[in-house]
């Protein structure tokens, strides 16, 4: 194994922080020979079997394109979950992991009925499915591609999500059922924060999934707290990730609509990232 992680750290060492790189060993010894990390630790001096060399070297090559890893390898971790995730649905953020504790702590009942807006790989529908087993939880996207990926997680995870495709901003055009929570993570980047984000994400994640214009940033909330207005139930709850720039702006929003109880909290890092209100 010491050979493998010093062919890697080598081939890797420039392109990549330390850190990040000692995160791709492990990742890669996980993906390619299965071994957990307990097991990269107590069989470290133990021989690999060499036939793995060639993937090994693609992936390598392609993290040298500083394609994300999480494609190359075509999965990732999600709150426990393991997920697909191809380039057409957004990689899982630890913050959404964050968002997903939150309105999993807070007081929902049990049996409520979830609507998750803008699902991409899944995430959060799939997993506060499975924190909160006695919900039915529905998810929409506006891409058929990412709708087959989110419903192969849930069918992998053993998790019964109901998917289907529908454009939020048209939300007039479809037939829906009334929800008990709404969740949503839209695209929230603006297109003039675009110069601060890193190649990774730049060149393969998928655009639709991230960036709004600077003209109307705001646009999916607006559209999905009109939809709110109409399918949560009264006293039923919104939740949305946000732009850490745009906290106060999403409170008036929210205001604007008489939307209550309106509570913005930072992630980990002290940036207002999510935000809560009910009906
Ligand atoms: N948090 C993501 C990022 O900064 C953006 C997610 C989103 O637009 N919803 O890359």
């Amino acid at each position: 194994m010491e050979a493998t992680i010093q062919y890697i750290r080598q081939e890797l060492s420039g392109f990549y922080p330390e850190t990040e790189i000692k995160a791709f060993e492990r990742l890669i010894l996980e993906h390619v020979y299965g071994l957990s990390f307990t097991d990269q630790v107590v069989l470290r001096k133990q021989k690999l079997d060499h036939t793995c060399r060639k993937t090994i070297s693609e992936i390598i090559l392609r993290l040298k394109t500083y394609e994300p890893i999480q494609y190359i390898l075509g999965e990732t971790e999600f709150g426990g979950l393991t997920l697909n995730v191809t380039p057409s649905v957004l990689i899982p953020r630890p913050e959404t992991e964050e968002f997903v504790e939150w309105i999993v702590a807070t007081d929902i009942p049990e049996n409520s009925k979830i609507l998750d807006i803008g699902t991409g790989s899944g995430c959060i529908a799939l997993s506060l499915k499975k924190m909160l087993p006695e919900s039915q939880v529905s998810a929409i996207d506006i891409s058929a591609d990412t709708l087959l990926v989110a419903s192969q997680n849930g069918q992998q995870n053993g998790l019964s999500v109901d998917f289907f495709q529908a454009d939020i901003v048209h939300w007039e055009n479809y037939t829906w059922k009334k929800y008990d929570l709404i969740v949503s993570n839209p695209p929230y980047v603006r297109e003039s924060e675009k110069q601060a984000m890193s190649t990774n994400v730049l060149s393969y994640e998928p655009p639709g999934a991230l960036y709004v214009p600077d003209s109307d940033p705001l646009i999916f909330y607006k559209r999905i707290a009109e939809f709110a207005l109409h399918f949560l139930n009264d006293s039923g709850y919104l939740f949305f990730e946000i732009n850490e720039n745009l906290g106060n702006k999403m409170i008036n929003l929210l205001k604007k609509y008489k939307l209550q109880q309106i509570e913005l909290k930072k992630d980990i890092f002290g940036k207002d990232r999510m935000i809560c209100c009910r009906k």
